[in-house]
């Protein structure tokens, strides 16, 4: 199968699977652009078959990795907190904690709407 050929039937999948043709063409080589799953793919010097495999990135997903990111630090600075003897630094880990904690109420009424 010729390379051209290819990028045509990858192009088809594409439009078959939403992508939507747009007026500009490539600033780089003048190829066809597409737009699909908020990006832009040129037609001639993009891969495609990435375009294809592309996995939608949705606010679910980066929510949940920040939910464990947020619970692992928050834990961590459970830990220090305990071990901490200067006041100020203490003042300081809460403070951050805080914040934390700020964000993750905030994720968690985020989800429920
Ligand atoms: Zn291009």
């Amino acid at each position: 199968m010729s390379q051209s050929r290819e990028k045509m039937q990858l192009t088809v999948e594409l439009m078959r699977r939403g992508a939507v043709m747009m007026k500009e063409p490539c600033p780089l080589d003048n190829g066809v652009q597409m737009r699909y799953k908020g990006k832009v793919y040129c037609t001639t010097h993009d891969d495609l078959e990435a375009a294809l495999s592309a996995k939608e990135i949705t606010f679910g997903d980066v929510a949940a990795s920040m939910r464990d990111q947020l619970l692992t630090k928050l834990k961590e600075n459970t830990a220090l907190l305990e071990n901490e003897k200067d006041p100020q630094k203490q003042d300081q880990i809460v403070s951050v904690m805080a914040k934390y904690v700020d964000l993750l109420s905030k994720l968690e009424s985020s989800q429920r709407t």
